[in-house]
């Protein structure tokens, strides 16, 4: 096991070419005093659609190591694997995000479910939790339809894990189990019990994503009930710490938020309660590195502003092909987007504020930009053309790319 610092950040970049600006916002972090170290991220389904290996993305991250004398450490995480897609990432990655959603409700054999029920036997009953008021009730349903539920995904995890363990030999590395991609939201009593099932597997889990209450869309702030929010991840923190100590689980384990970028309204509430249970956090951002891309390029005004309005006008051509994998994560009214036209007459400034995300701005279109987010296959089927682009403007895109990591996502949650 690779003990994971504290309070670290995953940084998303569809075509590996910002690694340095990103590690820049992390640099400038540290010179304010704060203390957020770099996971690079990447999923098999990105490197998928932009034709890229894990390897490149080891390479980029060690390239902006070097460039800027980064001394401190950094992660290269395999984001949502599994067994049939882990094998391409073990050389690269040292940090592991293990995705067994896909295994949560599968049956289970019913000697290990009467086995993982028993084990349980000890926790059943009023279990009093530090910090979480009420602590946590363990009936004896509640446990059977946990541990069916999943038990499957634990075991999942426990296999994927011990494939990697069994491939990285004596190297060390972090383990992740992401849950997060499923239909509910998991109850603090399903994450106890999740966390008894990983740790009887023997996982060193030191990051787990669940499901949170609320709509974590791509690219865009948070849509949900704030108060439910609090509340959940309030009792999460707890649940984790006593979970930690109960099970034998890593001193360093902690909570991991996915599509963790531009969710301006919970990080208010994220950095109050980590200060107030003095817990660590990972948040994975990941794409929308490359809306700065497009953000710069259009400020660049002329051809640039021009290619990145040839990019929408392309992503509305192919709506529905773009959108249909990203369903569940994003919410577009196709009646609040822009029409081509529209956008080929709109100014530098006119194609910036729509997309920049700030959402006191009068301008800014989180339909737009959703809709740009997961356009970034236009971009792809473009290659050369749009990465001498980003060549050409290297200077501005870099400033946009290293101001949104840094002062609206590393200041607002770790600052
Ligand atoms: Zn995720």
């Amino acid at each position: 096991m690779k003990p994971i610092e504290k309070h670290t950040i995953g940084m998303g970049d569809r075509f590996a070419r910002q690694g340095q600006a990103q590690l820049a916002a992390v640099c400038r972090a540290h010179e304010e005093g704060i203390g957020v170290f770099p996971v690079w991220n990447k999923s098999n389904r990105e490197h998928t659609i932009v034709g890229s290996h894990p390897d490149d993305l080891r390479a980029e991250a060690d390239a902006a190591v070097a460039a800027l004398g980064w001394q401190r450490p950094y992660y290269v995480d395999a984001d949502h694997i599994g067994l049939a897609t882990v094998d391409r990432f073990l050389a690269a990655s040292d940090f592991f995000t293990i995705d067994v959603a896909e295994a949560i409700g599968k049956p289970a054999a019913a000697d290990r479910h009467a086995a993982a029920l028993k084990a349980l036997g000890p926790l059943m009953g009023a279990i009093d939790v530090p910090g979480l008021p009420g602590g946590l009730r363990i009936d004896f349903a509640t446990a059977e339809q946990t541990v069916a539920k999943f038990l499957p995904a634990a075991e999942e995890a426990g296999r994927i894990f011990r494939h990697i363990a069994a491939h990285r030999h004596d190297e060390e590395f972090v383990t992740e189990v992401s849950m997060d991609e499923t239909d509910a939201a998991q109850t603090p009593e399903q994450l106890f019990v999740i966390l008894k099932l990983l740790a009887d597997e023997g996982i060193p889990l030191q990051t787990i994503a669940p499901k949170f209450t609320g709509r974590f869309n791509k690219g865009v702030d948070y849509v949900g009930d704030l108060a439910a929010f609090q509340r959940e991840f309030e009792a999460d923190l707890c649940v984790l710490a006593f979970a930690r100590d109960r099970f034998g689980l890593p001193a360093t384990l902690k909570l991991s938020v996915h599509s963790g970028s531009d969710k301006f309204s919970l990080y208010p509430v994220i950095k109050k309660l980590l200060r107030r249970h003095d817990a660590g956090v990972h948040v994975k951002t990941a794409g929308t590195t490359w809306l700065e891309e497009l953000i710069g390029l259009a400020e660049s005004d002329g051809e640039p502003l021009a290619l990145a309005k040839e990019i929408y006008a392309q992503a509305l051509d192919h709506y529905a092909e773009l959108t249909a994998p990203y369903a569940t994560v994003i919410d577009i009214d196709m009646r609040r987007l822009p029409t081509a036209a529209d956008v080929a007459g709109w100014s530098a400034d006119g194609y910036v504020s729509a997309l920049r995300h700030v959402p006191s701005c009068p301008a800014y279109n989180p339909h737009f930009r959703q809709l740009l987010h997961v356009a970034f296959k236009v971009a792809a089927k473009k290659g050369a053309q749009y990465f001498k682009a980003l060549e050409e403007h290297a200077a501005v895109v870099s400033r946009n790319v290293t101001d949104n990591l840094l002062d609206r996502h590393i200041r607002p949650i770790f600052g």
